[in-house]
C-alpha cells in the first residue's frame, strides 16, 4: 500500500484481533496518511444480489484498511457476474453504525460468554456449504432433534418445543388426535408430521425400511392430475442462473405420453445453434414447441406435466425469446 500498486490482490488484513482476506484493494485518488492515494476494498460473489454479511464483511476490511492508512475509505465495492461483470459499490458512512452495532455485539458473546441453552444448531440453508455440518449433525443426532423428521420445519419444532417434546422419539409417541391445539397452523399438518416421526422411528429401531401407502384421496396428490389426454407431454429442463448474462437453460427432456422415447436437447450456449435429431428443430430457443408440432401430436387439448414451479417459468421466458 505505501509503494502506492493500483491493485492489491488477495490482500491479507489484520488488526490484532479480527482479520480477513481482501480480494482486492483498488487504489483511489483521495489523499491518506500513505500519500496521495488511498486505498478501498473490492471483493467478488457468484450471488447476483449483495448479502448483510458481504457488507458487514467489507466494512471490517475498510476499518483495517483506516488503520493502517489513517483515514477511512469512502466506498467499498462488490463485484458480481452478471452482465460481463458488474460493480455494486456502497457508501461505507451508510453502514458503519450498523456494523460496530454488531461488531460490539458479538465481541460481547465471545467476553462475556453465552448460556449453552441460548445457541443451537438448528439447520439452515447455509449448512449445505458450512465448514462446521459434521460438527452440527453430530450434535443434532446426539440429542435426536426434531429436525429430523422429514417435512418437519423450524416453525414446527418451535411450537412442538412449546409441547415440552424434543426428540424425535417422542415426537413419533404422542397420542393421535392431537390433546393440544397448536397455536399456529392446523392439527392437521401437526398430525401428519407425527405420522411421519413415527414411520421414521419404527425404521430405526428395526433396521429395515418401513414405509406405509396411503390411501387414494380425491384431490390430493396425483389425484389432482388432470384426465389424460392424447398428446399429454411431460417436459423439464435444467438451467444455470449464473452463466452467461441471464443464465442458460441448458437440458431440454420431455416424453409424449404413450411414447417411452425420451427426446434431449442440450445447449451449451446461448445463442449456439446445434444439429438436431430427425423430427427437432435446429433452432436452439423454442426447440420444444417446434418439435411437439413436428410429431404431429397437438391435439385440441394437451397438458404439459411438469415437476417443479420453475418450468412454467421458465417454460414461458423461453418461448417469450423465440
Ligand atoms: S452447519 Fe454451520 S450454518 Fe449450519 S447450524 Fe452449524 S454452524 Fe450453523
Amino acid at each position: 500500500m505505501r509503494a502506492g500498486a493500483d491493485i492489491i490482490y488477495q490482500a491479507n488484513l489484520s488488526d490484532g484481533t479480527w482479520r480477513g482476506r481482501a480480494d482486492f484493494l483498488k487504489k483511489v485518488d483521495a489523499p491518506s496518511g500513505l500519500g496521495k492515494w488511498s486505498y478501498e476494498v473490492i471483493d467478488s460473489k457468484l450471488a447476483k444480489e449483495t448479502r448483510a454479511g458481504t457488507i458487514l464483511q467489507l466494512c471490517l476490511y475498510s476499518e483495517m484498511i483506516e488503520k493502517i492508512q489513517g483515514t477511512p475509505p469512502e466506498y467499498m465495492h462488490v463485484i458480481t457476474p452478471e452482465n460481463g461483470f458488474t460493480t455494486h459499490t456502497y457508501r461505507l458512512d451508510d453502514f458503519m453504525a450498523y456494523h460496530r452495532l454488531i461488531k460490539r455485539s458479538l465481541e460481547a458473546a465471545i467476553e462475556n460468554g453465552i448460556e449453552h441453552d441460548k445457541t443451537y444448531p438448528i439447520p439452515v440453508s447455509h449448512c449445505d456449504v458450512c465448514r462446521w455440518w459434521q460438527y452440527c449433525v453430530a450434535r443434532r443426532r446426539k440429542d435426536d432433534h426434531l429436525s429430523f423428521v422429514a417435512g418437519l420445519s423450524a416453525r414446527h419444532t418451535v411450537e412442538i418445543n412449546n409441547w415440552s417434546i424434543f426428540t424425535l422419539e417422542k415426537f413419533a409417541q404422542i397420542p393421535i388426535p392431537l390433546q393440544t391445539k397448536p397455536s399456529r397452523g392446523s392439527a392437521d399438518t401437526y398430525e401428519r408430521l407425527r405420522e411421519q416421526a413415527r414411520v421414521q422411528f419404527e425404521s430405526r429401531e428395526k433396521h429395515i425400511p418401513v414405509y406405509e401407502l396411503l390411501d387414494v384421496t380425491e384431490d390430493i396428490g396425483l389425484s389432482r392430475l388432470p384426465e389424460p389426454s392424447e398428446g399429454d407431454i411431460f417436459f423439464d429442463f435444467e438451467g444455470d442462473p449464473f452463466a452467461y448474462e441471464n443464465g442458460l437453460e441448458y437440458l431440454f427432456g420431455w416424453v409424449f405420453a404413450g411414447d417411452d422415447q425420451y427426446h434431449r436437447h442440450w445447449r451449451s450456449d446461448a445463442g449456439q445453434r446445434v444439429a438436431a435429431k430427425p423430427g427437432e428443430s435446429r433452432t436452439t430457443i423454442g426447440v420444444f414447441p417446434i418439435a411437439s408440432a413436428t410429431a404431429n401430436r397437438l391435439p385440441p387439448l394437451l397438458f404439459v406435466n411438469s415437476y417443479s414451479g420453475t418450468v412454467p417459468g421458465g417454460a414461458s421466458l423461453v418461448s417469450g425469446s423465440m
